[in-house]
């Protein structure tokens, strides 16, 4: 596999995950999706959850199973975020490293293509997912509204994935 087609996501979103609509994951025919957590469904330190994400995850819920896997190292973070959601989850994954992330896709049960590995990073979540035989989806981040704009790590990645030859435009 050469080095651009491992950080190739399956479907590039082009938009923040709530907009990955139901139908659209039953289009892919998707039975469980790994949700990344931080600036995937939640900003950068805020702690507080959108009514549109919490609407967004109960919808999904419904037509596919749901893990959480996070690099974040703080438990408590990823756990309250996961008990609102009520959904199972892993902290402190080391994405790309892939044993924490077989560890939810095994427990959901499901053909490894059948699981999407969904997050806004490619050199993380992209890779561990692909590295697994995931499907993978790239995510925009979410971010808080007037945010100081500083330099992303995210970016930077996009851009060493294009010169690598990834193609990123929306699928
Ligand atoms: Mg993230």
């Amino acid at each position: 596999m050469s080095r651009a087609k491992i950080l190739q996501p399956d479907l590039v979103l082009g938009d923040i995950v709530i907009h990955l609509t139901p139908s659209l994951i039953q289009k892919y025919n998707l039975k469980g999706l790994v949700l990344d957590v931080d600036e995937t469904l939640v900003p950068w330190k805020e702690k507080q959850l959108s009514p549109e994400l919490i609407e967004w995850v109960t919808e999904v819920k419904q037509v596919t199973d749901l893990w959480l896997v996070s690099n974040n190292l703080s438990q408590s973070r990823i756990s309250n975020i996961a008990s609102s959601l009520d959904l199972p989850f892993i902290f402190g994954a080391a994405k790309p490293s892939r044993r924490k992330l077989r560890q939810a896709v095994t427990a959901m049960n499901h053909p490894l293509e059948q699981v999407a590995m969904v997050g806004d990073r490619l050199f993380t979540d992209v890779l561990a997912g692909n590295r697994l035989g995931m499907f993978t989806i790239l995510v925009e981040p979410m971010v808080e509204t007037g945010g100081k704009k500083k330099f992303s790590l995210r970016n930077f990645e996009v851009w060493l994935s294009q010169k690598l030859g990834v193609s990123l435009y929306k699928s």
